[in-house]
């Protein structure tokens, strides 16, 4: 990789970063990007770092094996991204955060654990699709990781029970207007609740499906 796009990547994780927490879809120090570089390896958001404030000299670089290589200590978080990565090599980017309306909905009873929102709006159907909901673990556990690998090879998206969702995309814009398209449907689900609104029907999914194939 050339120190030109090691460069540019780095400067896009912190100023997507700071988009992202500027604008409340993520708080304190929660939340993690990733993305994956040419060599095999990847560029990933530190532990305890604020998204808001990231320094992209000292993001962490990890290699093909997810070994730290430099930068700072990468996020505890970094299983779920590498669960993610092993199902998705036409994924290049990640991420995970802990935005507020994909949380609620992540926590109702009653929803399907197959399909967490309805296809409200065809944006959302393309950018997210079918969203699975992954049972709760305490954080860090492996089993949770093996709980996002089992689903992420059929779904570009999970969302995390009582925790919040991880997205993936082909590079970090398309994963990050995925997370927000995914965090605004939530909002619409919520707003939404209990009015028996009007999905997508069945038809007009598969015609999305066909026109705009992911
Ligand atoms: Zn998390």
């Amino acid at each position: 990789m050339s120190a030109h796009e090691e460069n540019r990547l780095r400067e896009q994780i912190s100023t997507l970063g700071k988009s992202l927490f500027d604008r409340g879809l993520t708080m304190g120090s929660s939340g993690n990007i990733s993305v994956r570089l040419d060599d095999g390896g990847w560029m990933m958001t530190p532990t305890n770092a604020c998204l808001g404030r990231l320094d992209p000299a000292r993001i962490s670089r990890l290699d093909g094996q997810g070994q730290w290589l430099d930068g700072d200590k990468p996020t505890k978080e970094q299983f779920l991204h590498m669960a993610m990565y092993a199902e998705r090599p036409q994924s290049g980017a990640i991420v995970h955060l802990h935005s507020t309306h994909s949380v609620a909905v992540s926590c109702l009873p009653g929803i399907d654990h197959c399909d967490c929102i309805p296809p409200l709006t065809a944006y959302y159907v393309m950018r997210v699709g079918k969203l699975p909901l992954v049972p709760y673990h305490v954080p860090g556990d492996p089993k949770l990781g093996d709980a996002v690998r089992g689903l992420a090879g059929q779904h570009s998206a999970v969302l995390l029970a009582n925790h919040g969702p991880v997205v993936a995309g082909k590079d970090l814009e398309a994963a990050v207007y995925a997370t927000e398209e995914l965090e605004e449907t939530a909002k619409l689900f919520l707003l939404l609740r209990g009015e028996n609104p009007r999905a997508l029907n069945e038809e007009q999914v598969a015609e999305l499906k066909r026109r705009f194939p992911a």
